[in-house]
Protein backbone atom coordinates (compact mmCIF):
# COMPACT_ATOMS: atom_id res chain seq x y z
CA UNK A 1 0.00 0.00 0.00
CA UNK A 2 1.45 3.56 -0.90
CA UNK A 3 1.53 5.64 2.24
CA UNK A 4 1.88 9.73 1.88
CA UNK A 5 4.52 10.71 4.01
CA UNK A 6 3.92 14.34 5.09
CA UNK A 7 7.05 16.16 6.18
CA UNK A 8 6.82 17.54 9.23
CA UNK A 9 10.58 18.76 8.89
CA UNK A 10 11.24 22.35 10.63
CA UNK A 11 12.46 24.47 8.52
CA UNK A 12 16.34 24.71 9.20
CA UNK A 13 16.78 28.89 10.59
CA UNK A 14 19.70 31.35 9.60
CA UNK A 15 21.51 33.49 11.52
CA UNK A 16 23.56 36.26 10.13
CA UNK A 17 24.71 39.69 10.28
CA UNK A 18 23.51 41.54 7.38
CA UNK A 19 23.39 45.22 5.68
CA UNK A 20 19.90 46.30 4.81
CA UNK A 21 20.43 47.67 0.64
CA UNK A 22 16.89 47.69 -0.67
CA UNK A 23 13.51 47.53 0.77
CA UNK A 24 10.25 47.92 -0.77
CA UNK A 25 6.57 47.50 0.17
CA UNK A 26 4.56 44.04 -1.24
CA UNK A 27 0.77 43.98 -1.01
CA UNK A 28 -0.92 45.98 2.12
CA UNK A 29 1.08 44.42 4.89
CA UNK A 30 4.35 42.87 3.60
CA UNK A 31 7.76 44.40 2.37
CA UNK A 32 10.69 42.79 0.40
CA UNK A 33 13.89 43.38 1.33
CA UNK A 34 17.65 42.46 0.07
CA UNK A 35 20.33 42.39 2.56
CA UNK A 36 23.87 41.67 2.13
CA UNK A 37 25.13 39.17 4.52
CA UNK A 38 28.39 38.15 6.12
CA UNK A 39 27.57 34.23 5.93
CA UNK A 40 24.85 33.64 2.95
CA UNK A 41 25.95 36.57 0.46
CA UNK A 42 23.33 38.77 -0.69
CA UNK A 43 19.87 37.49 0.56
CA UNK A 44 16.07 38.96 -1.10
CA UNK A 45 13.33 37.93 1.44
CA UNK A 46 9.67 38.61 2.49
CA UNK A 47 8.72 40.17 5.72
CA UNK A 48 5.34 39.35 5.98
CA UNK A 49 3.33 42.12 8.40
CA UNK A 50 6.43 44.70 8.46
CA UNK A 51 4.24 47.05 7.40
CA UNK A 52 1.61 46.66 10.03
CA UNK A 53 3.25 45.22 12.95
CA UNK A 54 6.56 47.36 13.46
CA UNK A 55 7.34 45.45 16.26
CA UNK A 56 8.88 42.63 14.92
CA UNK A 57 11.06 44.90 12.59
CA UNK A 58 11.36 47.42 15.05
CA UNK A 59 13.38 49.97 12.50
CA UNK A 60 15.26 47.34 11.37
CA UNK A 61 14.49 47.47 7.66
CA UNK A 62 15.51 50.46 6.75
CA UNK A 63 18.46 50.92 4.36
CA UNK A 64 21.96 51.95 6.07
CA UNK A 65 20.92 49.44 9.14
CA UNK A 66 23.41 47.02 10.09
CA UNK A 67 21.23 43.94 11.88
CA UNK A 68 21.12 40.21 13.07
CA UNK A 69 19.01 39.15 10.37
CA UNK A 70 17.20 35.57 11.41
CA UNK A 71 16.05 33.69 8.23
CA UNK A 72 14.84 30.21 6.80
CA UNK A 73 14.71 29.20 2.83
CA UNK A 74 11.32 28.40 1.78
CA UNK A 75 10.27 25.10 -0.85
CA UNK A 76 9.63 26.38 -4.75
CA UNK A 77 10.82 30.06 -4.55
CA UNK A 78 14.39 31.93 -4.07
CA UNK A 79 12.23 34.78 -1.62
CA UNK A 80 13.48 33.74 1.73
CA UNK A 81 10.78 34.32 5.21
CA UNK A 82 12.58 36.53 7.30
CA UNK A 83 11.34 35.45 10.78
CA UNK A 84 13.24 38.31 12.96
CA UNK A 85 15.68 41.29 12.61
CA UNK A 86 17.58 42.94 15.51
CA UNK A 87 19.43 45.96 14.69
CA UNK A 88 22.94 46.03 15.41
CA UNK A 89 23.47 49.62 14.43
CA UNK A 90 22.10 52.31 12.52
CA UNK A 91 24.04 54.42 11.03
CA UNK A 92 22.76 58.03 11.96
CA UNK A 93 24.94 59.91 10.78
CA UNK A 94 24.98 58.69 7.11
CA UNK A 95 21.34 60.38 7.25
CA UNK A 96 22.76 64.05 8.39
CA UNK A 97 23.61 65.54 4.97
CA UNK A 98 22.48 65.02 1.30
CA UNK A 99 26.67 64.46 0.86
CA UNK A 100 26.75 61.55 3.10
CA UNK A 101 23.34 59.75 1.58
CA UNK A 102 24.55 60.36 -1.66
CA UNK A 103 27.98 58.37 -0.98
CA UNK A 104 26.27 55.50 1.09
CA UNK A 105 23.90 55.22 -1.65
CA UNK A 106 26.35 54.53 -4.09
CA UNK A 107 28.30 52.08 -1.95
CA UNK A 108 25.31 49.90 -1.43
CA UNK A 109 23.92 49.90 -4.98
CA UNK A 110 27.70 49.39 -6.59
CA UNK A 111 28.36 46.70 -4.03
CA UNK A 112 24.67 45.48 -4.61
CA UNK A 113 25.92 45.02 -8.36
CA UNK A 114 28.55 43.47 -8.14
CA UNK A 115 27.99 40.61 -5.61
CA UNK A 116 25.59 37.47 -6.15
CA UNK A 117 22.46 36.14 -4.00
CA UNK A 118 23.82 33.14 -1.65
CA UNK A 119 27.52 33.88 -2.68
CA UNK A 120 28.99 33.82 0.80
CA UNK A 121 31.51 36.86 0.45
CA UNK A 122 32.60 37.30 3.94
CA UNK A 123 35.54 40.14 2.73
CA UNK A 124 32.99 42.14 0.59
CA UNK A 125 30.53 42.07 3.52
CA UNK A 126 33.08 43.92 5.90
CA UNK A 127 34.40 45.83 2.94
CA UNK A 128 31.10 47.56 3.04
CA UNK A 129 30.29 47.72 6.49
CA UNK A 130 33.95 49.65 6.68
CA UNK A 131 33.14 51.90 4.16
CA UNK A 132 29.48 52.91 5.95
CA UNK A 133 31.17 53.46 9.10
CA UNK A 134 34.18 55.49 7.48
CA UNK A 135 31.69 58.14 5.76
CA UNK A 136 29.57 57.86 9.24
CA UNK A 137 33.33 59.01 10.86
CA UNK A 138 35.27 60.74 8.53
CA UNK A 139 33.25 62.35 5.87
CA UNK A 140 33.65 61.63 1.99
CA UNK A 141 35.68 62.33 -0.73
CA UNK A 142 36.58 61.38 -4.13
CA UNK A 143 39.93 59.80 -2.51
CA UNK A 144 38.10 57.39 -0.57
CA UNK A 145 35.21 56.46 -3.21
CA UNK A 146 37.87 55.79 -5.98
CA UNK A 147 39.51 53.08 -3.55
CA UNK A 148 36.52 52.09 -2.07
CA UNK A 149 35.84 51.18 -6.12
CA UNK A 150 38.50 49.74 -6.45
CA UNK A 151 38.67 47.06 -3.51
CA UNK A 152 35.39 46.18 -4.06
CA UNK A 153 36.17 45.23 -7.91
CA UNK A 154 39.00 42.91 -6.49
CA UNK A 155 36.98 41.47 -3.80
CA UNK A 156 33.79 40.90 -6.34
CA UNK A 157 36.40 39.51 -8.63
CA UNK A 158 36.56 42.42 -11.20
CA UNK A 159 39.97 43.67 -10.69
CA UNK A 160 40.60 45.61 -13.17
CA UNK A 161 44.64 44.74 -14.71
CA UNK A 162 46.57 48.00 -14.57
CA UNK A 163 50.14 47.24 -14.52
CA UNK A 164 50.67 45.60 -18.75
CA UNK A 165 48.51 45.76 -21.22
CA UNK A 166 45.60 43.08 -21.39
CA UNK A 167 46.48 42.69 -25.40
CA UNK A 168 50.21 42.71 -25.74
CA UNK A 169 51.21 42.07 -22.15
CA UNK A 170 53.63 45.07 -22.09
CA UNK A 171 54.10 46.37 -18.66
CA UNK A 172 53.06 49.96 -18.02
CA UNK A 173 56.06 52.24 -16.87
CA UNK A 174 54.45 55.76 -16.47
CA UNK A 175 54.84 56.45 -19.87
CA UNK A 176 52.80 57.03 -23.21
CA UNK A 177 49.14 57.49 -23.58
CA UNK A 178 47.25 54.42 -22.38
CA UNK A 179 43.60 53.84 -22.40
CA UNK A 180 41.26 51.72 -20.29
CA UNK A 181 39.24 48.60 -22.03
CA UNK A 182 36.08 48.23 -20.19
CA UNK A 183 35.47 44.94 -22.35
CA UNK A 184 39.41 44.00 -21.48
CA UNK A 185 38.89 44.89 -18.00
CA UNK A 186 42.69 46.59 -18.03
CA UNK A 187 44.51 48.67 -19.47
CA UNK A 188 45.88 49.02 -23.42
CA UNK A 189 49.03 50.55 -24.55
CA UNK A 190 49.02 53.18 -27.42
CA UNK A 191 49.68 50.46 -30.44
CA UNK A 192 46.48 48.34 -28.50
CA UNK A 193 44.13 51.08 -28.11
CA UNK A 194 43.16 51.47 -31.89
CA UNK A 195 42.17 47.89 -32.33
CA UNK A 196 38.95 48.61 -29.90
CA UNK A 197 36.46 50.68 -30.69
CA UNK A 198 35.62 51.64 -26.75
CA UNK A 199 38.09 52.59 -24.69
CA UNK A 200 38.98 55.58 -22.54
CA UNK A 201 41.94 57.65 -22.70
CA UNK A 202 43.47 57.51 -19.10
CA UNK A 203 45.65 60.30 -18.32
CA UNK A 204 49.68 58.95 -17.22
CA UNK A 205 48.69 60.53 -13.70
CA UNK A 206 45.33 59.04 -13.48
CA UNK A 207 46.35 55.42 -14.18
CA UNK A 208 49.43 56.14 -11.36
CA UNK A 209 47.06 57.00 -8.59
CA UNK A 210 44.53 53.72 -9.45
CA UNK A 211 47.77 51.84 -9.23
CA UNK A 212 49.11 53.10 -6.05
CA UNK A 213 45.19 52.74 -4.29
CA UNK A 214 44.93 49.44 -5.93
CA UNK A 215 47.85 48.26 -3.76
CA UNK A 216 46.69 50.28 -0.68
CA UNK A 217 45.88 48.29 2.33
CA UNK A 218 43.56 49.83 3.75
CA UNK A 219 41.46 53.01 4.44
CA UNK A 220 43.64 54.50 6.86
CA UNK A 221 46.44 54.75 4.71
CA UNK A 222 44.17 56.85 2.66
CA UNK A 223 45.42 59.47 4.88
CA UNK A 224 48.87 59.35 3.06
CA UNK A 225 48.00 59.75 -0.52
CA UNK A 226 47.68 62.96 -1.91
CA UNK A 227 46.31 63.53 -5.29
CA UNK A 228 44.83 66.55 -7.29
CA UNK A 229 41.32 66.18 -7.31
CA UNK A 230 41.23 66.42 -11.08
CA UNK A 231 43.10 63.07 -11.22
CA UNK A 232 40.69 61.70 -8.58
CA UNK A 233 38.15 62.35 -10.83
CA UNK A 234 39.37 60.69 -13.94
CA UNK A 235 40.31 57.68 -12.06
CA UNK A 236 36.48 57.57 -10.20
CA UNK A 237 34.59 58.19 -13.95
CA UNK A 238 36.57 55.25 -15.36
CA UNK A 239 35.95 53.03 -12.89
CA UNK A 240 32.48 53.94 -12.41
CA UNK A 241 32.09 53.20 -16.24
CA UNK A 242 33.68 50.18 -15.76
CA UNK A 243 31.30 49.05 -12.88
CA UNK A 244 28.46 49.80 -14.97
CA UNK A 245 29.49 47.92 -17.72
CA UNK A 246 30.08 45.07 -15.49
CA UNK A 247 26.64 45.31 -13.67
CA UNK A 248 24.78 45.98 -17.02
CA UNK A 249 22.82 49.26 -16.35
CA UNK A 250 23.07 52.85 -15.34
CA UNK A 251 23.62 53.49 -11.67
CA UNK A 252 20.67 55.04 -10.39
CA UNK A 253 22.77 57.24 -7.42
CA UNK A 254 25.46 57.78 -9.93
CA UNK A 255 24.18 61.57 -10.63
CA UNK A 256 23.28 62.26 -7.48
CA UNK A 257 26.87 61.12 -5.92
CA UNK A 258 28.33 63.49 -8.73
CA UNK A 259 26.97 66.57 -7.83
CA UNK A 260 28.90 66.46 -4.64
CA UNK A 261 32.05 64.81 -6.41
CA UNK A 262 33.66 68.05 -7.15
CA UNK A 263 36.65 67.55 -4.34
ZN1 LIG B 1 49.51 46.52 -26.02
Amino acid sequence: MLRLVESTTMPISSVTPAIVLRSWSFGESDKIVCFLTESHGKVTGIAKGAKRSRKRFVNSLEPFSLVNLRFHDRPGTSLAFIQGCDLIRFFKQLTTSLEKIAHASYLMEITDGLSGERDENRALFAHLRDGLNFIEESGTSVLFVTFFELKLLMLSGYQPMLSQCRRCGKGWRGEGQWAFSLRDGGILCEGCSPFRREVLPLSREALGAMVQLQRANGILALHLSSYPATVLRESHLALLRFIQYQVGRELKSAPFLDAFSTS
